[in-house]
């Protein structure tokens, strides 16, 4: 789609972790799973993603208003993975967006949104992650997984640069806590070490745009099927 050939060329060009975003990670120290926090905590209260749902169709197309801009986008259908959606940038304001594939298949369509990305310190990732209602609701029903698959983006601001859903979960609270970096791949294992420190690792940007949604029921109910597209290229 669009977006992914509009951000091209700016991450190709950064590759190096910038000396300015200094690494805390410490090899020495040993490796352990990482532990939910407190389910009994407080619930903090955090801003939410801006959505619309005036979304309209003219033949093969969707067209709604930004969330954050109200200028008008257009989404061609073809675009959209029936279950994955897809996501793209506003062309007048460039926020990142997520338009679920229900819109494509017109399942659930009363109940879909279009997301578009909230700013969030890299660093206060995962007080907004752990106390996300959405994700506090996957928890109740004990499909918290679901989430590496689908329901969290998180670009990085700047180069819009998309990690990986598994680095962003396991970013810890704190700079001290143990990070299991075993499941991660060495490229994750490199963007983990960066996100520890505050900063993206391939521009040293310090802010993420990041969008939380509800995963509708199709999602949930082809969930067993998506573990394989996750890999595909
Ligand atoms: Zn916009
Ligand atoms: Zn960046």
């Amino acid at each position: 789609m669009g977006f992914w050939s509009r951000r091209k060329g700016v991450t190709d060009d950064i590759k190096e972790t910038p000396d300015n975003c200094l690494n805390k990670y410490e090899e020495g120290k040993p490796v352990l799973p990482v532990e939910e926090p407190e389910k009994s905590t407080k619930k903090l209260k955090i801003p939410l993603n801006k959505t619309t749902s005036d979304v309209k169709y003219i033949l093969k197309t969707i067209f709604f208003p930004c969330p954050i801009c109200s200028e008008i986008n257009t989404v061609d259908l073809s675009e959209l993975d029936p279950i994955m959606g897809g996501e793209t940038m506003c062309v007048h304001c460039q926020v990142v967006l997520h338009i679920p594939g229900g819109y494509l298949t017109h399942s659930e369509v009363p109940k879909l949104k279009v997301y578009a990305g909230l700013p969030v310190a890299v660093r206060k990732f995962p007080l907004f992650y752990w106390n996300h209602p959405v994700i506090n609701d996957l928890e109740q029903q004990g499909i918290t997984r679901i989430i590496i698959q689908y329901g969290l983006w998180g670009f990085c601001q700047r180069c819009h640069h998309q990690f990986s859903p598994a680095v962003l979960i396991n970013l810890p609270h704190t700079s001290g806590e143990i990070v299991d970096y075993r499941s991660l791949s060495s490229e994750e294992m490199n963007e983990m070490k960066s996100l520890r420190a505050g900063c993206c690792p391939y521009c040293s940007h310090r802010i993420l745009l990041v969008i939380i949604s509800d995963v509708p029921h199709y999602v949930i109910s082809a969930s067993e099927n998506l573990a394989h597209r996750w890999e595909e290229d």
